[in-house]
């Protein structure tokens, strides 16, 4: 093995994910995170069995499978006017197709539950309240006097990390926002699915459903066109972003435009991109997670893809020597992560085509067997992580 410590600047997904990976490999890790304490931002979260693969090598699983819930189907149905258009099984299909099972839960969930095996595990010690300035030898020796051998950058859209390395991505408005609410159960119309995940399609705009069994009701995701206002997530939708959402969803079938009008408290989420660009710096630092990599939710990956890329990297960190690793790590997640966002593009256009391209869209898809689309979907989910 080539190093023994890490510094890790970020207790997100990939951060979390990062600690209990290399812990895994016998190296030890202080993760610094700028927030007080770990708390509720975002809301539900999809989990695919590519994910739930390293959290079941993590041990992590089934404290998650006490709290989610395991959707039958993935559907794709009609904004206009409710039909569905095509439906891949997940449930127990999933689990024997894939290997591991495919989830729905809210996102804090995900990151209690890597927080209590970062806090039974010896080898992490997390560093709560510090906004990291830099990761220059000071502004890490500021939190933790220890020297860390490896310092992983998982702090996010905005990384300060990337500061580091040059030539490193940059991210940029991508023109679309997402709409965050939920719904209790009593409220919710009978319509919306109890036991799958649902994408309603529409004209530059889908809306996605599914079931949360923490507060008894359902995540609801609403993306469109849309101007954004600062770089931040999860800003309330004041009365202007309210209109918003519902000018994007006025051609929609009544019953969906009643949810929308009544969402109570959704959140407002300008979507970022990053730029390709170079993930380390040859020696002894790199990003992960959506440092390296932010992409659009089109596909449900980005958490995914940060919990990849952690595993990853304690895999090549254990094999080899710290630069060598820091390369074949930046090679296999590059293209890794540049097949999913390409997917997530094709996501894009399939989800919101109009005219032509919709009635073809939904030709296609109403002639596509569920079994030919779950292949569709096998180099993603199926995903092993080399070990
Ligand atoms: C609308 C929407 C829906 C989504 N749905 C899905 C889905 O269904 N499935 C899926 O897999 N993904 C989904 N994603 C993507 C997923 O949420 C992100 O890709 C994932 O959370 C990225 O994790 P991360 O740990 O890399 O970054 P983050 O979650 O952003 O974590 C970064 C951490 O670093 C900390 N930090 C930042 N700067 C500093 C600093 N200077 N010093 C110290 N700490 C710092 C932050 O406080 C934070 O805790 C969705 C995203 C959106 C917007």
């Amino acid at each position: 093995m080539s190093i023994k410590h890490a510094a890790i600047v970020g207790a997100g997904v990939a951060g979390l994910t990062a600690a209990l990976s290399l812990a895994a490999k016998g190296i030890s890790s202080d993760i610094i995170e700028q927030a007080p304490q770990l708390g509720e931002v975002g809301a539900g979260l999809q989990l695919s069995p590519n994910a739930t693969r390293v959290l079941g090598q993590l041990g992590v699983l089934p404290d998650l499978e006490r709290h989610w819930v395991e959707p039958r189907s993935i559907s794709l149905v009609s904004g206009r006017d409710l039909r569905a258009l095509a439906s891949v099984p997940a449930g127990d299909f999933a689990r024997q197709r894939w290997g591991y099972p495919y989830g729905v839960l809210h996102r804090s969930t995900l990151q209690q539950s890597l927080l209590r095996a970062v806090l039974n595990q010896p080898l992490c010690r997390l560093h709560l309240g510090h906004r990291v300035q830099g990761v220059g030898a000071d502004a890490l020796t500021a939190v933790t006097p220890r020297k860390p051998d490896l310092i992983v950058g998982a702090d996010g859209a905005w990384s300060v990390a990337r500061d580091a390395i040059a030539d490193s991505p940059t991210v940029s408005f991508s023109g679309n926002i997402a709409w965050r609410f939920t719904i209790g159960q009593a409220g919710a119309p009978a319509f919306l699915s109890r036991t799958g995940v649902t994408a309603y399609l529409g004209a530059k705009a889908h809306l996605v459903s599914y079931p949360l069994k923490e507060i008894d009701g359902f995540n609801l995701v609403a993306i469109a066109a849309g101007t954004r206002s600062d770089e931040s997530w999860a800003i309330d939708a004041d009365a202007a972003r309210r209109a918003m959402l519902l000018e994007q969803f006025s051609g929609w079938h009544r019953d969906i435009r009643t949810i929308l009008a009544g969402a109570e408290r959704p959140t407002f989420w300008p979507l970022y991109e990053a730029s390709d660009g170079t993930w380390h710096n040859g020696r002894d630092t790199v990003l992960i997670g959506d440092a390296a990599h932010a992409m659009m939710p089109f596909s449900a990956q980005g958490a995914a893809m940060a919990i990849e890329d952690a595993f990853a990297l304690a895999s090549h960190v254990a094999k080899t020597s710290l630069p060598s690793a820091l390369v074949a790590f930046s090679v296999e997640r590059k293209a890794r992560a540049a097949r999913v966002k390409a997917r997530g593009d094709f996501n894009r256009f399939a989800y919101h085509a109009r005219g032509p391209f919709r009635i073809g869209r939904d030709i296609v898809l109403s002639l596509r067997p569920a079994e030919k689309l779950a292949a569709d979907l096998d180099w993603l989910y199926g995903h092993r992580i080399g070990d």
